[in-house]
């Protein structure tokens, strides 16, 4: 089951890794926050540990609480009441709810479009599966001196034509990790269009919705006409309350998706950590009366403009995210030295991961190779990008900054 190479290889972040790095390395590699979450959500999850019940297994469909939580913060931004018993379901973390999907619902060689550079976990999630990848790039814009994630762009007639009558699901990511692209309402309505007049699945890979900048308007598919029935729309606690170890995300769809998916997840991890689940649905049922999420956005807008403000001093090619926190560097410039001690890890890994690991040693700053996030065959196009992300307090970024100016 395990063949495909890529699956196989060693994966990103834990070459990456902190601690493979020296320690005053400052890291803006793997997308996680230096700071806490709220803490009226740590709180939450305190009370909840101090609650007999809280600490034993939560039905597998997720604690109700937080169901409800989901229903009632999610209902109307898909306009419509949803129902926490069949239509709602907590997985642990994003990642293992849509492994649950694939387990579902990927018969051996059904076929999975997913637009490239994908986040580098469906690769492995689908083929693990039996399913078949197969790449749809986001094109780059190589002109612009500064482009934004809108400027990476669909071609409709790849999308098209990547169709087979093996194709059974298409992995939608908006806001886009790595390129942080907003996908836009026409963007969408021509995925749905695709995706109805083929019959797909969509997963709608939307962890990042709380980030999403310049009032830019986050569109969700399974709110466009006919798209429900067919969408699985996936959501994070760890990228909302800033708690990624916690471990805790949650699908929602109709019951033709969650009710397949919650058999899944039942077999593969019975359900999910109980305590933080209460934790997540006491933030997700005060975040709006405290304009939480407005005031996160907020911090983060700042934390955008510090890195790329880092970026622009320096000269060098990036792309502006209009969502998520991680912003591309192009470093194709960079000069690396053959003869430097590269450890065995990057061995057979891109150009990309060579600068990542000379700019975290040299530079003191970790970011991500985005060839990672690309097919073995066209590793070539992300090996000219890091990624770096700015889920770090704005001190830690404003050095990141400094340090990076060592690159001219
Ligand atoms: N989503 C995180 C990132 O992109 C990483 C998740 C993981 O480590 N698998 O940085």
């Amino acid at each position: 089951r395990l063949k495909d190479g890529r699956a196989l290889a060693q994966d990103v972040w834990s070459i990456f890794n902190a601690a493979n790095l020296p320690s005053d390395c400052i890291n803006l590699g793997q997308g996680y926050m230096n700071f806490a979450p709220p803490t009226w959500v740590t709180e939450a999850a305190e009370s909840a540990l101090n609650t007999v019940v809280a600490n034993h297994y939560s039905h597998p469909k997720g604690r109700i609480r937080l169901r409800e939580a989901i229903s009632k913060f999610y209902g109307p931004t898909l306009g419509r009441t949803l129902d926490t018993e069949n239509e709602i379901l907590v997985t642990s973390g994003a990642n293992e709810g849509q492994y649950s999907v694939f387990v579902a619902f990927l018969e051996q060689g059904d076929e999975v479009i997913m637009f490239e550079p994908y986040f580098d976990q469906y690769l492995p999630s689908v083929t693990f599966n039996g399913g078949k990848p197969v790449y749809v790039p986001l094109h780059p814009n190589k002109t612009k001196l500064h482009p934004t994630s809108n400027d990476w762009a669909i071609d409709f007639e790849e999308l098209r034509r990547a169709v087979t009558p093996r194709t059974k699901m298409i992995i939608v990511n908006t806001p886009h990790n790595p390129v942080g692209k907003v996908f836009t309402r026409d963007e969408l309505e021509k995925i749905a269009a695709i995706a109805e007049e083929f019959n797909l699945l969509v997963m709608s890979d939307e962890v990042y919705d709380c980030l999403v900048f310049d009032n830019k308007e986050h569109v969700r598919i399974a709110t466009l006409p006919g798209m429900w029935d067919r969408t699985v729309t996936v959501g994070s606690a760890g990228k909302a309350f800033a708690a990624t170890g916690w471990r805790v995300g949650w699908l929602i769809g109709p019951p033709s998706i969650i009710g397949p998916t919650l058999a899944a997840t039942t077999r593969i991890v019975f359900c999910s950590n109980s305590p933080l689940q209460e934790a997540a649905a006491a933030g997700l049922e005060q975040a709006t009366e405290r304009g939480f999420f407005e005031k996160q956005l907020a911090e983060y807008a700042e934390r955008r403009e510090v890195l790329c403000n880092a970026f622009e001093r320096l000269g060098m090619k990036y792309t502006l995210p209009e969502g998520s926190y991680f912003v591309l560097l192009d470093i194709s410039e960079v000069d690396i030295p053959d003869d430097y001690p590269f450890p065995a890890s990057l061995d057979g890994r891109g150009r990309d991961f060579r600068a990542c690991w000379f700019i975290a040693m040299e530079v003191g700053v970790s970011s991500i190779p985005v060839s990672e996030f690309y097919c073995e065959e066209h590793c070539s196009i992300g090996e000219s990008f890091a990624r770096f992300a700015f889920c770090k307090d704005l001190e830690t970024l404003k050095a990141a900054g400094e340090r990076l100016q060592n690159l001219k």
